[in-house]
């Protein structure tokens, strides 16, 4: 525990709503009093937008935080947390803003809490520009699990942008320590199984999607659903398997307007250069492994593509907390490797 507050810049690197999630972790697992400055600075609708201040709001609760500046439109933000404590939580963010981001501020200090948790999330639960619940629950929790933690989440009622009402219960058992994780291999081979989801739309859409799905990958397979939710809402998924684990899963979404066929070419797209790229970490698992491996024992390994802004913002944030060189990025032959020696 550390008594003198860090300050963060907002506006440094992507500028948006990440810088905010890690700071808020890191502090939490620190127990350090934290100083946000100029929040979301560089977004269109700068400050804590509904999403952000139900993550304040919510690690506020866990760790028994004082707060100032949890207010919606903040661009200063004070935080004092102290230990987080496991118990049963719900948290409404009260518009479609997205649930599994919610989840991925406060998981860290649920993973090292005092005591099993169950948070409830209600809000959007599939949104453009955050990772839909199944990547969570595909992806990121294998890799979670991979590392020694015991973490799962069920989907009660998908909520897709711009109604909402989506609703998942998350379950963490604390851990004393999580191991580092390695993702360097990259398969030579994998299966695609997509998805394409349609609520209060026609199912013919969700044809349409897998239609152009199959004739980019005539191997994979192709399942469609249609699901209860408050709103109108498609997606296409793929996910790109090896051996029963999920490398990656390339999601796009409908919009009003947007064909169907443009909605899957999305979602092809993305898969087509996650195949191309010969590694086992796409961008947006990349960015969320950062903090991960700056939680776990040192030695995680990670081969990717190259960086996102929100990749390289997350390291220059945990290296701001933890310290320089906690976690190393580097171009190789084969690839970019984020490591934590
Ligand atoms: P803002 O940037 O407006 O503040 P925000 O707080 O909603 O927005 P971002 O800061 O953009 O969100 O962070 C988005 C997070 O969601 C990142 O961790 C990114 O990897 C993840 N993400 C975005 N799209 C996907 C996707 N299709 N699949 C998985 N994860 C995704």
């Amino acid at each position: 525990m550390c008594t003198e507050p860090i300050e963060i810049d907002g506006a440094q690197g992507e500028g948006g709503g990440q810088i905010l999630r890690t700071s808020l972790s890191l502090a939490a697992l620190q127990r350090r009093p934290l100083r946000l400055h100029r929040i979301r600075h560089r977004r269109g609708k700068p400050g804590l937008l509904r999403q952000h201040l139900t993550a304040v709001r919510a690690l506020a609760e866990i760790t028994d935080a004082e707060v100032t500046g949890a207010s919606l439109g903040s661009r200063e933000l004070s935080i004092v947390p102290k230990a987080a404590r496991g118990g049963v939580y719900r948290f409404s963010i009260g518009s479609a803003g997205s649930t599994t981001l919610v989840a991925q501020t406060i998981l860290p200090a649920l993973l090292f809490a005092d005591g099993p948790s169950e948070v409830t999330l209600e809000g959007g639960t599939h949104n453009p520009s955050a990772p839909p619940f199944e990547f969570l629950t595909e992806v990121v929790f294998p890799v979670l699990r991979e590392m020694g933690a015991e973490v799962d989440a069920s989907l009660e009622v998908p909520g897709f942008y711009p109604a909402g009402g989506g609703r998942f219960v998350m379950r963490v058992e604390p851990v004393t320590s999580l191991e580092p994780v390695r993702r360097v291999a990259c398969p030579s081979t994998f299966t695609l199984e997509a998805e394409a989801v349609v609520s209060r739309l026609p199912r013919r859409v969700a044809m349409r999607e897998l239609a152009v799905v199959e004739a980019a990958f005539p191997a994979a397979a192709r399942t469609p659903m249609t699901v209860t939710s408050p709103g109108p809402g498609n997606l296409t998924a793929i996910a790109v398997k090896a051996d029963d684990v999920v490398y990656e899963r390339c999601t796009a979404f409908g919009e009003r307007g947007r064909p169907a066929e443009a909605v899957a070419e999305e979602a092809v797209d993305h898969t087509r250069r996650f195949l191309a790229a010969g590694v086992p970490v796409g961008e947006h698992l990349a960015d969320q492994l950062v903090l991960l491996a700056a939680l776990a024992k040192p030695g995680s390994q990670v081969r990717t593509v190259s960086p996102s802004l929100h990749t390289t913002t997350n390291v220059e944030v945990v290296n701001h907390f933890l310290g320089a060189g906690t976690i190393l990025l580097e171009e190789r032959d084969d690839g970019w490797w984020i490591e934590r020696p």
